[in-house]
């Protein structure tokens, strides 16, 4: 057993070599709904269609529409509606039961807008055995991986009115899926974070293109645990990360467009191997790239 790696899985999900061999058949469960709102919840009177969906899987975006002028509340925070009425949230992992936007209409009315969250089952392994002095990283790179994640996370703090997450999404990579998103190891009983994205094989040198347009508002060949690492921002609060590149060729503040390559797949940081990993943020609540893309129905 690796003692480093696993003293950093136990601290940080960015790492992917946390991905457990993938189990096909219980990791990924048939998504209830498109994202995409399908139906119409109510028709206030004397006032425009409000779409969201009834029903969403955890770790998906919610995409809705409200009539213009429009406020939406979601979990304290204002949640930003687009020149369409269009808006996006985000379900988180572990979230149950069901998410409730508040509105308040341009006339001042207000109502409670309720989608229901559909279970899914997340991989679990568990690991015993594991010296407990291998579990906490050296002072010095555990102050590293945290500078590190602060910065990653300033970043997801953004709220643009561009709209480009509301573009079908593409694979950034094509290739068999060796992680899902979510999975989970459990450490002398002590769980370790989730796998935070979706991990793609591909050889060293592969393309990455960008699933959807955006800014690129990250771009660092060397961080600790995640190696060559790229953020772009779809609006509204969307983001996509890409992890272990061996060669970055967007800068930041950067207008990508939907299929261009932003750089190349590597194992820098903390990868066992050559991969594509690809995580999806609504602000800090992470999606899975995966139920977006097959919820819309990209293979
Ligand atoms: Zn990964």
């Amino acid at each position: 057993m690796k003692t480093p790696t696993i003293a950093l899985l136990a601290l940080a999900c960015g790492a992917c070599a946390s991905t457990p061999p993938p189990t096909p058949s219980s990791a990924m469960q048939p998504m209830a709904s498109r994202p995409v709102a399908q139906s119409a919840a109510a028709r206030p009177a004397g006032s425009a269609l409000i779409q969201i969906p009834t029903s969403a899987p955890q770790a998906s975006l919610v995409m809705g529409v409200v009539p213009i002028g429009s406020t939406l509340i979601y979990g304290g925070r204002a949640v930003r509606i687009g020149p369409d009425g269009r808006f996006v949230v985000g379900v988180a992992r572990e979230q149950t039961g069901a998410l409730t936007l508040d509105l308040t209409l341009p006339d001042g009315t207000t109502r409670k807008l309720s989608v229901t969250i559909t279970p899914r089952s997340f991989p679990v392994e568990r690991v015993n055995g594991v010296p407990k002095a291998t579990v906490k990283p050296p002072p010095e790179i555990a102050a590293r991986i945290e500078r590190e994640q602060a910065q990653v996370n300033a970043t997801r703090t953004r709220d643009d009115d561009r709209e480009d997450f509301e573009q079908r999404f593409i694979w950034p990579v094509q290739g068999r899926i060796s992680g899902v998103f979510g999975s989970q190891r459990i450490y002398n009983g002590t769980p370790g974070a989730a796998h935070s994205g979706v991990d793609i094989a591909a050889s060293q040198g592969t393309p990455i293109h960008a699933p959807a347009g955006g800014i690129v508002t990250f771009a660092n060949p060397d961080l600790y645990l995640t190696g060559g690492t790229v953020l772009i921002d779809h609006g509204h609060g969307v983001s996509s990360n890409f992890l272990h590149m061996s060669r970055i060729d967007v800068k930041v503040g950067e207008h990508v467009v939907q299929g261009q390559v932003i750089g190349l797949v590597g194992k820098t940081g903390r990868a066992t191997g050559p991969h594509m990993h690809w995580g999806m943020n609504w602000f800090d609540v992470r999606i899975d790239p995966q139920a977006l893309l097959e919820a819309e129905g990209v293979k």
